[in-house]
């Protein structure tokens, strides 16, 4: 049976940042519960409708903004998922998180679980771009979240980063990006700023209140990073997508474009492909932990029905 990747969507985020048209809320928090409830039931009813549990090889906790979720909802959704499908022992459970969002005991509560990738939505070191894209973070708490990641136990991390943006200079990307390099992720997501129609920079930039990005500055921004971490130890698998290379083999993902967001949900990168699920490199070494919520019952013989319940 074809082995699958499994996306869930948490649209939930303490604010909207000006460039974001993606599918989240701020200001309702109160419904993370229902929400919560409601994906588990989404899992059990596509459980109910299948004779075999679908095998998955990769789990993304995207959104919105996943590290504001209660340990315990994570704890009812990895749950369900694990009732409902059949996941691979080595599989990639990822979780979107951003800086600033997260403590260190949050994060070993995260490890516990089972989430074995962390996705940080760096964006840029530059104060100023932060305070354009109305990011809520400083470069500082990205050095937090990267080092109570590490404590944590967490050896995948993915760091985002946008470039392209208006007023952005070379030099200023360049900075960014050898910062970014510096907290030695194993993976990097860059991400070229689109202005979507209906967000403030988009309204902004159609008012004329702030320049359009330079598309030939991206470009040259885009050049110089692939050449950059060409000699930083990453390979390149996807149009925006980076891994750092372990003895000839690739960090992570277990397949390539799909343990990345780019990949998952081709909504930033106009220009990116599906790569589908065809398996490039090897899968890492390190197994998969189930977390304290699977016992020695294998997640084929229970029964959805009696899933965790929030
Ligand atoms: S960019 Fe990320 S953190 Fe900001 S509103 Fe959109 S989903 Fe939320």
């Amino acid at each position: 049976m074809i082995s699958h990747s499994l996306y869930l969507h948490i649209p939930f985020c303490r604010h909207r940042c000006g460039y974001c048209d993606f599918n989240t809320y701020a200001g309702l928090d109160s419904l993370v519960p229902q929400y919560v409830r409601a994906l588990c039931a989404e899992m059990v009813y596509l459980r109910n409708r299948l004779e075999h549990a679908l095998p998955v090889h990769t789990v993304f906790l995207g959104g919105g903004t996943p590290s504001l979720l209660p340990i315990a909802e994570l704890e009812n959704i990895l749950g369900t998922l694990m009732v409902c499908f059949n996941l691979h022992p080595q599989a990639e459970v990822s979780l979107e998180a951003n800086p600033g969002t997260v403590s260190l005991e949050y994060l070993r509560s995260l490890h516990a679980l089972g989430i074995n990738r962390l996705s940080l939505g760096m964006q840029t070191a530059s104060p100023e771009e932060l305070r354009l894209l109305e990011r809520e973070h400083d470069f500082q708490a990205v050095i937090e979240a990267v080092s109570w990641s590490r404590r944590a136990g967490f050896d995948n991390l993915n760091l985002d980063l946008i470039f392209g943006l208006p007023y952005q200079a070379l030099s200023s990307w360049q900075r960014s990006l050898e910062l970014a390099i510096g907290l030695c992720p194993e993976h990097l997501s860059l991400y070229s700023l689109t202005l979507e129609h209906g967000t403030p920079l988009g309204r902004w930039a159609e008012r004329g209140l702030i320049c359009e990005p330079d598309s030939d500055n991206a470009a040259e921004m885009y050049e110089w990073s692939m050449e950059r971490l060409e000699h930083s130890g990453f390979k390149q698998y996807e149009i925006s997508n980076w891994a750092v290379r372990r003895d000839g083999l690739l960090a992570q993902p277990a397949l390539p474009g799909i343990g990345s967001r780019g990949a998952w949900l081709r909504r930033r990168d106009t220009h990116s492909e599906c790569a589908g699920t065809r398996c490039l490199y090897p899968a890492p070494a390190k197994l998969w932990h189930p977390g304290p919520f699977l016992s020695s019952n294998s997640s084929n013989s229970i029964d959805p029905a009696h899933r965790p319940t929030g």
